[in-house]
């Protein structure tokens, strides 16, 4: 059976239970599976004819063993997984694959579905609540709501930067209600972020309460942002030269591609895009990891200045830069070149791109090829883009419903003995 450890020690051990409902290991480390399960070989050929549902099944199925009983977790994956990812063809070498057709309209709800899901068959039989707390630059908050709201047993709290996320990112995360309550902090991600950190290293608080995470931290977010790589593939045919663009912030997406390499997708490689927050492409080119604040940008959810899954990535290169960069380069991209960049797609194209596929766009093209992650629906971005396209972009049905919803948040200092009171007035 699959066992966890911890990227901080790799001598103890943990259930696949232990790690999701946990979220961050004690010593602070994150959870990784203790090997790469290997696909048979047939998997991709016999994929040709499965729902994205089937595939999850089959790339999820080793990572779990028996802790959940396989027709439960037949229903758990069939009903996280309802949604397509197409794969479009833009142009030349360049293709989307389209990650934002769950209700968020972002790739985050995969993870944040799959993980409601599981967590909830989990602590089905607890006594006390358990309480999620998320730190999120926004589509992880209203991915990880909709996935948690009104799952008995579950209280999620998220923080969020203020006047940080857009507008519509907002009422996404806002206008639950119910078990979900939105924290608007008055300070940075990396704020946010931090908070959450340091209630996790807070013994009284883990004393207390029931803490878990819900952040790209959570091996159960992680782990089902492996299928959709062999989906694409699948979609696409003729593998052997593909590389994906894969717009990065914490690395959760990345670190997932690299999973699925090592599970037997046939792939030549992994481009990492981001924007000015570029210490993964310094770390890339020049094998310094030095993390700092991060900058806002137009491609907003990945502003993240000391990305979180750096961690697991280097595990799985044995702590060695040299082999990760066989697998994987990287380059950065200002907003400028970006909103060009926009600009380029729809007159080659046609198609619409949002801020973070743009800066995955220019990334595909320094390799003259790629298959680049759609990661959020344009309408999500839609001031950014109707100002470079000089266009109404629309906003997609479920969109558009929340937006006469109203904000209900709790207003927090960026400080972490307010966030304290806060959750201990829970327990
Ligand atoms: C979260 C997010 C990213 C960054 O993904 P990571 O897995 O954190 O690297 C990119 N684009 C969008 C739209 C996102 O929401």
């Amino acid at each position: 059976m699959m066992k966890y450890y911890s990227t901080r020690n790799r001598a103890r051990h943990y259930t696949f239970r232990d790690a999701v409902v946990r979220g961050l290991a004690d010593d602070g480390g994150l959870y990784m599976p203790e090997f790469i399960p290997k696909l048979d070989a047939s998997f991709q050929d016999s994929a040709k004819h499965k729902s994205l549902a089937e595939i999850g099944l089959e790339v999820l199925k080793d990572y779990i063993g028996d802790e959940i009983p396989e027709a439960k977790f037949g229903d758990i994956v069939k009903d996280a997984f309802n949604f397509p990812a197409p794969v479009k063809h833009l142009y030349d070498n360049y293709y989307i694959l389209e990650l934002f057709h769950g209700p968020t309209f972002a790739f985050k709800d995969f993870g944040a579905r799959f993980m409601a899901r599981v967590l909830g068959y989990f602590v089905k039989d607890y006594e006390k609540e358990l309480h999620i707390l998320v730190a999120t630059s926004g589509d992880t908050g209203s991915a990880v709501a909709n996935g948690f709201y009104n799952v008995e047993g579950i209280r999620v709290h998220l923080l969020y930067p203020s006047g940080r996320v857009s507008e519509l990112q907002e009422k996404q995360l806002t206008t639950y209600g119910g078990n979900v309550t939105a924290i608007e902090v008055d300070g940075s991600f990396d704020d946010c972020q931090k908070l959450v950190k340091q209630a996790f290293n807070d013994t009284e608080v883990r004393e207390k309460l029931n803490i878990s995470s819900a952040n790209s931290i959570n091996i159960a977010r992680l782990l089902p942002q492996s299928l959709y790589y062999f989906s694409a593939i699948n979609q696409i045919g003729n593998s052997a030269g593909v590389r994906f663009s894969v717009p990065s912030g914490n690395l959760g997406n990345l670190t997932a591609g690299i999973m699925a390499k090592k599970m037997g997708l046939p792939v030549k490689g992994f481009i990492s895009a981001t924007n000015k927050n570029d210490v993964f492409t310094k770390y890339i080119n020049n094998g310094e990891f030095k993390p700092g604040l991060s900058e806002r940008t137009i491609s907003n959810a990945m502003d993240v200045g000391n990305p979180s899954n750096f961690e697991r990535l280097m595990k799985m290169y044995d702590e060695s830069h040299a082999e990760m960069i066989k697998d994987i380069t990287s380059f950065t991209f200002s907003d400028n070149s970006t909103m060009e960049a926009i600009g380029e797609v729809y007159e080659k194209s046609g198609y619409i791109i949002d801020p973070h596929g743009a800066v995955g766009y220019l990334a595909a093209k320094e390799a003259k090829s790629g298959v680049i992650l759609g990661t959020a629906h344009p309408a999500k971005f839609g001031g950014t883009i109707e100002g470079i396209l000089n266009m109404k972009i629309e906003l997609p049905e479920g969109l558009n419903a929340i937006t006469s919803k109203k904000k209900k948040v709790v207003p927090l200092a960026a400080n972490y003995s307010t966030f304290r009171d806060y959750l201990l007035s829970h327990k």
